[in-house]
Formats: C-alpha cells, structure tokens, sequence
C-alpha cells in the first residue's frame, strides 16, 4: 500500500545532546497489536494517523505485542517509501517475559551483552531498518555490569546498527553509573511521568535531566488513559492512581483554554523546562490528532501551579 501522505508540521527540537530531533510529542506503539487483526485494523490507521498529524519520534520496545508492534511497523515503512528518512525510531530491550524461551523462566530484567546484542537484532529484523535511531534499556536491570552494557552498545554502535542510547525508568543514580562507563552519552531518560505520576519531579530525575541534557520522554503521559476518557488497560501500580481532583482541575482549565481534558495534562508536561516529550499511546486515530494539538496550548505558570496542587497528594510546602 501507499498512502498520499501530507504530514501536519508538529514543532521540533533536538534530542538530548544528538543531531536526532523530535516532534514536540512523540507517538507510542505498545497497544498497537494486541492480535495480528488487531494491528491491520487498530494499529496500521493509527500509526497512518500519527505520521500524518506530524509526529516523527516513534516508540518501541521488543516486546511490545510480542514483537508484533514492531513487525507491523515495518510493514508500514515498506509500504511508504520516503517514511524513514523523516522520523526518529526508538525502541528497547531489557524485560524478558515468563516462559521464554523455557517454560520455566521467570519474568525478569536482562542486560547482559548477549540479551542486548541478540534483541537488537531481532528489533532490526521486525523493523526491517539497518539501523535504530534511539536503543533504551527498558528497566535497570538489578545484575546490571555497566562496562559490560558499554561495551553492548559500543559495539552495536561500530557496527552501524544504533545511533545513539538512552535508558528508560533508571533512578538518577543508576543513570550516573551506566554513563561513568559510557564512552558516548546518553540521550534520552524515558520516565513515567503525569498529573497521575508526579515522582520524577521529586526524586531528582528531571533534574538530572537538565543537568546531563538528557530529553526525558514521558510514557502514560495520561495515566494509561485515566487523564483522559477512561482506561483501556493500565500498569498494575497504574491502578491506584487518585485523579478524581486533578480531572476536576484539568476540566476547570479545559473550558478556560477552549481544549479538550487531554490537551491540557500534555500541555501541563511540555511547560516543564527539561522539554519533556510526552509519549501519546492511543490507538484512536481523532485522539491522536487531538493530542498534536497541544504545541499550540502554552498554559500561564498559575494554571501550571492550580494542576500541580490538584494532582499532589499534600498541599505545597
Ligand atoms: P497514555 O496516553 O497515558 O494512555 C493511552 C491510553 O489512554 C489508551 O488506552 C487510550 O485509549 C486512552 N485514552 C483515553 N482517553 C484518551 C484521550 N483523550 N487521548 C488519548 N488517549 C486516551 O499512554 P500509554 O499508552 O500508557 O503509554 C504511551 C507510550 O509510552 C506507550 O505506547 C509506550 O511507547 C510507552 N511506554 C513505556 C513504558 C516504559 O516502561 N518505558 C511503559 C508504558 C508505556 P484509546 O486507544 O482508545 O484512545
């Protein structure tokens, strides 16, 4: 198939100290196939629609629908020439699920060089591309060896099979060991982060952000759906989030500004100076262009401020 694409410009700005660049909001393809029919009928429109409203960083994982994200992906870039010269593609490794490859493993984190190695290439396949623009560690894995990890990227790196490397839900510290043995920067700190996850704000992560120039890319930058019109499917911490008053608030400041409720929380994320990119996961073609809007939505620092106090659990100090 091709499609006549006509993609809406989305502002840009730099990744992390890198000569990539990102659309002010970056598109998610984790709910994408659930199921092979899933992802022809769901998942291939929604990825058309996001291309189309100007979204040019694409985000990954290897297991993401048991790869079928990925190869659906693919799919489009061979279906639409000209594709992957315009856009940013990140994806991950790191989480191996239960009962792979034996029936017996247990759910589990893996950086070792071999995992890393070996999950880059199956992502290169699935993708059908040379080379990935972005390559995360999904989750610090406890049994991490950091020279061991630099020297996986390293020599993913040399063989042209990666740009550049980012992390992906590290406490600061972590990402402090990982770059002391990095002969490259990181570029990216992909955190969860909204008016339902206010943590990062707190713990030093942005911070670091801003002090190391790594982009932080916001994953559920609406609570997996519960900023907006509901939940499909949520992280199991996910499902104690309170967001009762903050959806009041974003309400309240929705009618002001002449927006839709999700506009606003992802409004709220790019006011933050450390240029957070939220990562947008619906699968919802008019969502999707909804939220391509927000870059036009700049909110005033008291209807940051009234958001912040809505969402955090004690009043400000
Ligand atoms: P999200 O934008 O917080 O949630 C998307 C969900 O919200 C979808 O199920 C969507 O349903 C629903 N939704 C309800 N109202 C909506 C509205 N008005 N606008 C948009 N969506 C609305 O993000 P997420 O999907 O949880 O995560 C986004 C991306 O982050 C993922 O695709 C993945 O790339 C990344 N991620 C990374 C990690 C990590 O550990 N690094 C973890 C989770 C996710 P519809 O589809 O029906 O619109």
């Amino acid at each position: 198939m091709s499609s006549p694409l006509h993609p809406v410009a989305m502002p840009t700005n730099p990744i992390g100290p890198s000569s990539l660049s990102s659309s002010r909001l970056a598109y998610g393809c984790w709910r994408l196939a659930e199921t092979e029919s899933r992802a022809e009928e769901v998942g291939r429109p929604a990825l058309i629609a996001a291309v189309e409203a100007g979204y040019t960083l694409f985000d990954h994982a290897d297991i993401y629908c048991a790869g079928r994200s990925e190869s659906l992906f693919g799919r489009l870039l061979r279906d639409m020439p000209g594709l992957r010269e315009r856009i940013t593609i990140a994806t991950k490794c790191g989480i191996r699920p239960a009962g792979m490859p034996n029936a017996d493993a247990p759910y589990r984190y893996d950086a070792s060089a071999e995992h890393i190695v070996g999950s880059c290439e199956g992502s290169l396949r699935r993708l059908g591309i040379e080379t990935i623009d972005i390559y995360q560690l999904h989750r610090p894995d406890y049994l991490m060896h950091p020279e061991e990890v630099a020297a996986a990227f390293d020599r993913l790196r040399s063989a042209g099979k990666v740009r550049e490397f980012g992390v992906s839900n590290f406490r600061p510290s972590q990402v402090s060991v990982l770059k002391k043995a990095l002969p490259f920067p990181l570029i990216v700190q992909q955190i969860e982060i909204s008016l339902a996850c206010l943590t990062p704000l707190e713990d030093g992560t942005l911070d670091q952000c801003l002090v190391e120039r790594l982009t932080p890319l916001a994953w559920s930058p609406l609570g997996g759906g519960l900023l907006g019109g509901g939940s499909h499917k949520l992280l199991p911490a996910q499902e104690a989030y309170e967001v009762e008053a903050v959806n009041i608030a974003l309400d309240a400041t929705a009618r002001e500004l002449g927006c839709s409720r999700a506009v606003v929380a992802l409004a709220w994320l790019l006011k933050h100076p450390a240029g957070i990119v939220p990562i947008v996961g619906s699968t919802d073609p008019v969502r999707i262009r909804e939220a391509a809007w927000t870059p036009n939505v700049e909110l005033t620092r008291d209807q940051w401020y009234r958001l912040f106090a809505a969402a955090r659990p004690s009043r400000l100090p």
